[in-house]
């Protein structure tokens, strides 16, 4: 659901339940917004799919393996923000439409006329390929269908694409964009797919001969639901589904839009993508089971609830979702899975009560160093400090704590982490004054190490992570490389529509890239995936005559790299 239940007396929130598709139908335009593209919408990722550590907060559109589709405003309005960024969304544009919603267009290869104008403006007077700006109602005002920009595949893309977006302008909340009549622009007649099922002995149950979980086997019937084989438990359980649904004529594997668990016929548990605030995205990492992800890769989402958390598309149910198994009891738990076009699939899993002898028994490693997920904690050995804000994890467990070998080992990522947890080595002893300006914590990942951005005073170094796992000092002292220039220096290049080059570092990473013609700042566009660095010499920065290039590359922890050349145009 996506309103704000704290603010909404029971008795609507009743009447809401009741009626969603009245108050949708009221509440979000059926006929007011266009198609963003010009070609049929092929979903590659649906809204609320499971990623890495956020669940998707749009669409993304096929583009056809291609970039360069045009991208068109759905409805009048405004350009209200342009962020510009390496990572995440790429390049990006934000429309305010005046009933109340905006629209986000992601991963763009560029922006058209009058706003790539003023984008390339923001980046020259910044000197810099990132930017970020809020515009006011009158600077780029849009009429619905106007071609804002082309499809790319800019930022944390992994292909072309359009990621699409809709969100409510004043509470910022991100929603379905399904709701807004883009539904029926797609072809969705097929079933979600279940892959796997799972269920949890909770406290000290034994389910079939085990305290571990276990997976539930299942097989499809004749009318298309699927029964799993009976389980037998003597206590608290819970059950975890591993499913996607298709689009009629795509192979992507998309999420689900609601899921409906009932046990005799009464709900226990449901959740629904109909919106959510950017701030509960993490907490995915509470709605799977994270530690069978980490191990396995196969995101498991628990249809049970055992702490509460302010994940609002689970936290109007009355029940937890978890079934007590009693003695002389039969139950029959039923999950309904439904995609966005309402094509819904059932699973029926019997359960009885038996005692049985336990043959796989639940192990907990005991370590002197229990959490409390409630409470902070700080651990402290030889020159390391680790401070753990409350709530920074969702239940408690004994965590793995030592250091040895100047490495710290803080538990393992199986344990996910919802705050910032904060490392600190004290006092790094017999290192220079120039090692300790290569100085960073290091994440040990086997031999590797991945930086992370490091905080220095003095000899005292700290970060935050969200991520547990082993760390040490490391030094990062080699410069990055610039490689793989197009041109050959000193030859007259006018045919050339672009100047670039490849960039690479081995540590810490790169951090800033500067270009020069003649003494003047060019914009580089950075692509971290390809790794190259591309200038437009239709920026018109480059004179008649004898051109002198130079590109300035950092890493993170200053190493520098100057490359210098020269070509005639
Ligand atoms: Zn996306």
């Amino acid at each position: 659901m996506i309103f704000n239940k704290q603010t909404i007396p029971m008795k609507f929130v009743c009447a809401i339940l009741f009626f969603p598709f009245f108050i949708y139908s009221q509440d979000f335009p059926q006929d007011y917004f266009q198609s963003p593209l010009d070609i049929p919408l092929d979903v590659s990722g649906s809204f609320g799919e499971l990623r890495s550590n956020h669940f998707h907060s749009g669409l993304d559109f096929k583009t056809k393996g291609i970039e360069g589709l045009p991208v068109y405003a759905v409805g009048d309005g405004y350009i209200s923000r342009i962020k510009i960024s390496t990572f995440g969304y790429g390049k990006a544009i934000y429309i305010t439409h005046p009933n109340g919603y905006t629209s986000v267009y992601g991963h763009l290869q560029a922006a058209n006329g009058a706003i790539q104008n003023y984008i390339k403006k923001k980046q020259y007077e910044e000197n810099s390929y990132e930017v970020e700006m809020y515009l006011y109602p009158s600077e780029l005002p849009i009429k619905k269908g106007d071609v804002i920009a082309f499809t790319g595949n800019t930022g944390g893309s992994g292909a072309p694409h359009l990621h699409f977006e809709f969100r409510n302008t004043k509470s910022e909340e991100i929603l379905n964009p399904l709701h807004f009549g883009f539904k029926k622009l797609i072809n969705d007649a097929r079933k979600p797919v279940i892959q796997g099922v799972v269920v949890y002995p909770l406290d000290s149950t034994v389910v079939n001969n085990s305290q571990k979980p276990i997976e539930v086997n299942f097989s499809k019937q004749s009318d298309g639901s699927y029964l799993g084989t009976k389980i037998q438990a003597n206590g608290k359980i819970g059950f975890g589904i591993n499913a996607h649904d298709f689009c009629t004529n795509g192979y992507n594997k998309n999420g689900l839009y609601k899921v409906k668990a009932y046990v005799n016929g009464i709900l226990y548990y449901q959740y629904d993508f109909d919106g959510f605030a950017f701030d509960e995205s993490r907490y995915i990492n509470n709605f799977i089971d994270y530690e069978r992800f980490h191990l396995m890769g196969q995101r498991v989402q628990k249809l049970f609830q055992l702490s509460n958390y302010p994940l609002s598309i689970v936290a109007d149910n009355k029940k937890d979702g978890t079934i007590k198994v009693q003695p002389g009891a039969n139950y029959n738990y039923r999950v309904e899975l439904y995609d966005f076009h309402n094509n819904k699939v059932e699973l029926i899993i019997p359960i009885t009560f038996l005692s049985t002898e336990t043959a796989i028994k639940k192990e907990i490693k005991k370590t002197p160093y229990f959490i409390k997920a409630k409470n902070e904690a700080i651990f402290e050995k030889e020159n390391v400090l680790v401070q753990i804000p409350e709530n920074a994890f969702y239940s408690n467990f004994y965590l793995n704590f030592d250091v040895a070998n100047d490495i710290l080992t803080l538990h393992d990522d199986s344990v996910p982490v919802h705050k910032n947890i904060t490392i600190t080595f004290t006092e790094a002893k017999g290192y220079a004054e120039e090692k300790l300006a290569k100085t960073y914590i290091a994440s040990l990942d086997g031999y590797k190490l991945d930086y992370n951005k490091t905080f220095r005073k003095g000899n005292t170094f700290s970060i935050k992570t969200k991520t547990l796992g082993k760390f040490k000092l490391a030094q990062d002292e080699i410069p990055p490389r610039i490689y793989n220039v197009n041109f050959v220096e000193g030859k007259t290049i006018t045919a050339q529509k672009t100047i670039s080059v490849f960039v690479s570092d081995l540590q810490s990473g790169i951090n800033t890239y500067n270009g020069y013609l003649n003494g003047k700042w060019i914009l580089f566009e950075y692509d971290y995936k390809t790794k190259k660095l591309v200038h437009n010499l239709e920026d018109a920065i480059c004179i008649e005559g004898r051109n002198d290039l130079k590109i300035v590359v950092t890493d993170n922890l200053q190493n520098s790299t100057t490359f210098e050349s020269y070509f005639f145009r």
